[in-house]
């Protein structure tokens, strides 16, 4: 169910109830702030989320009381206010549901092999003994649990996903082969896992090749921040021969354990919502999508809207071809019936009835529209703690760390740099999708830019900055530095009231009547007391009250009182200003 759009934030004064689980999108329809505001104030906290990414109801709240809302505890919410869910995950119904796992690494170091070897090995009997279909991801059970496999690997699948707007992945399995250690794209795909903020296994592939050795490539792995178990770290390792399918159930064994710990939920009695994984259109049945199933349970006959496509399932099959008649959480099924063809990495959600998924569609529309602006006026602006992401490629091994090292000593104020990812050769549409999905800028320093992924730079809002003369970068990146995270704060004036009466209340401080005459004054405002035209006091309200009754606001016409904090010197005919803070 879609909430009502609340017109105007004046209305948000009484606490509101937020699901135990909430997209950054519906959060912002609820409290009526943009998505790029909450989104930078999940990124003060830590948190990357994007506008269709969960957040927690412990996060959601505390983001809602920041913007001056108040949020009824998780137990008070049984009263039906303003907020009303588009997805909760009713804690009673809550189900663990299989991990998404996702296969990363340097080329040639067994990747596809895995696959097959975890699927010829350990794919989920079909009730009809059919063979698993190339729908882009297949289950396999282990010890009664099931597991999810995403059949492309590759990080460039798993970035192009994520800058699109959808973490698919839970679990990021990255294969390093023995015998050949950390290459240049395992070191890649530790980046584009860590930027994903993703628990990642580490499989050790080709065991079986005599004389390789394994110490040599774990303290490969520590040099790039990836501290196995056995070495006091908290990654799994796990040896494994993909050509001789050994070290399989050892592998699953650890995908258990991790997913286990990281407690996927989901409510299978909801109305399905996921990713799209794959789209085609086939001459003889139509448009064709492959999705995996993230939360609830996706129904043939159901509404399916993903980003602007949309249409009745009209068929759908299990990763066995099987025609079926729902799609569990965690599982992927191929469904007809979607126009036009959805992009891969497209978020889906399902509606039993075609007026719902008409109308969530075009507020979907209207909300895209606005939030990919803010989104985008964010993205060269990249803020998680302060730092300025930055993703570093030089044209030669010799100027690779000093170019690193100037770039890092940049701090200015409080803001510093952050390498998200550095190597050496041309900036590539790799490292364009890992700056979309990280918000960071690229720099090539001596490098060229390939023409792909300068447009698709460009396509994304990605600054692409190409140097051959260190203190000119130096210079230029101070100043991004500098300039990021300021946002201008702005007052936003809220009312205007007229001192009547001067109260002595004890004998420290004193309270002042007052009647509103213009908009409304707030106990979460500020507030300045204005004589002549001179601004005698500007702070803290210290309480607001109606009669004998402490209020939140006061509105225009209405007669109330009022004390300041560090301030008593009111009299009569004083005005009354009160005001926010925005960030313009
Ligand atoms: P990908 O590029 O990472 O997907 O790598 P592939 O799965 O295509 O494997 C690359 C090569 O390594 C192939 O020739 C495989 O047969 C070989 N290979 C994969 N796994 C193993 C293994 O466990 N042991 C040995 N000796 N070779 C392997």
């Amino acid at each position: 169910m879609v909430n009502e759009k609340i017109e105007n934030s004046e209305k948000v004064t009484q606490a509101i109830n937020l699901p135990p689980s909430i997209t950054v999108g519906d959060l912002s329809q609820i409290i009526d702030v943009s998505p790029s505001e909450i989104i930078k104030e999940l990124m003060r906290r830590g948190v990357m989320a994007n506008i269709n990414e969960y957040i927690n109801f412990e996060m959601a709240a505390l983001i809602t009381t920041t913007f001056g809302i108040p949020v009824l505890k998780p137990k008070e919410n049984q009263v039906d206010t303003i907020a009303k869910p588009v997805v909760t995950l009713s804690e009673s119904k809550v189900a663990s549901r299989p991990p998404i796992v996702t296969i990363l690494g340097h080329v040639d170091h067994g990747k596809t092999t895995l696959l097959d070897a975890i699927r010829g090995t350990k794919v989920v009997d079909s009730e009809h003994g059919g063979i698993t279909q190339g729908i882009g991801a297949y289950q396999v059970s282990h010890q009664d649990n099931l597991i999810t496999f995403i059949d492309t690997p590759g990080h460039e699948a798993f970035t192009n996903m994520r800058a699109r707007g959808a973490q698919v992945t839970d679990i990021a399995i990255l294969v390093v082969a023995a015998d050949d250690g950390v290459m240049r794209q395992t070191i890649e795909a530790i980046n584009h896992i860590k930027a994903a903020g993703v628990p990642m296994i580490v499989a050790i592939n080709k065991v079986d090749i005599p004389g390789v050795d394994l110490n040599k490539l774990k303290a490969q792995l520590v040099e790039h921040e990836v501290i196995p178990e056995e070495l006091g770290g908290d990654i799994l390792c796990v040896n494994v021969s993909a050509t001789k399918k050994e070290g399989i159930e050892d592998l699953l064994e650890s995908i258990s354990l991790v997913a286990e710990i990281s407690e996927l939920k989901s409510n299978p009695d909801e109305n399905g919502t996921g990713v799209i994984l794959e789209g085609e259109t086939d001459k003889l049945r139509g448009n064709l999508a492959t999705i995996l199933v993230q939360n609830g349970k996706v129904f043939l006959g159901n509404y399916l809207v993903a980003g602007e496509s949309s249409g009745r399932i009209k068929s759908m099959i299990d990763g066995f071809g099987n025609p079926v008649k729902f799609i569990e959480p965690g599982a992927p099924g191929q469904i007809l019936g979607i126009n036009p063809v959805p992009r891969p990495g497209e978020i889906f959600r399902v509606f039993e009835k075609e007026k719902d998924s008409k109308q969530f569609l075009g507020k979907k529309k209207k909300l895209q529209s606005k939030s990919n602006n803010d989104l985008n006026s964010l993205k060269n602006s990249s803020d998680e703690n302060e730092f300025y992401h930055l993703i570093v490629k030089t044209g030669s091994q010799g100027t690779m760390e000093p170019v690193k090292k100037v770039l890092e000593n940049i701090s200015i104020d409080n803001k510093a740099i952050k390498i998200i990812h550095s190597d050496i050769g041309t900036v590539n549409e790799s490292d364009v999708m890992l700056a979309v999905a990280s918000y960071s800028t690229i720099i090539g320093f001596q490098a060229d830019v390939e023409p792909g992924a300068l447009k698709q730079a460009q396509a994304n809002n990605i600054l692409v900055k190409r140097y051959d003369i260190v203190y000119e970068m130096i210079e230029e990146v101070e100043d991004f530095v500098s300039e990021f995270g300021e946002e201008k704060i702005v007052e936003n004036k809220l009312g205007e009231a007229l001192i009547l009466a001067v109260f002595e209340i004890d004998k420290k401080g004193k309270a002042a009547g007052f009647r509103v005459n213009s908009g409304v004054l707030r106990r979460n405002g500020y507030m300045k007391i204005l004589r002549d035209g001179k601004e005698l006091y500007n702070g803290q309200v210290g309480s607001l009250r109606h009669f004998k009754e402490n209020v939140r606001e006061i509105r225009n016409g209405m007669e109330g009182g009022v004390t300041l904090e560090n301030f008593k010197d009111f009299q009569e005919n004083d005005v009354i200003y009160c005001y926010e803070l925005k960030r313009a």
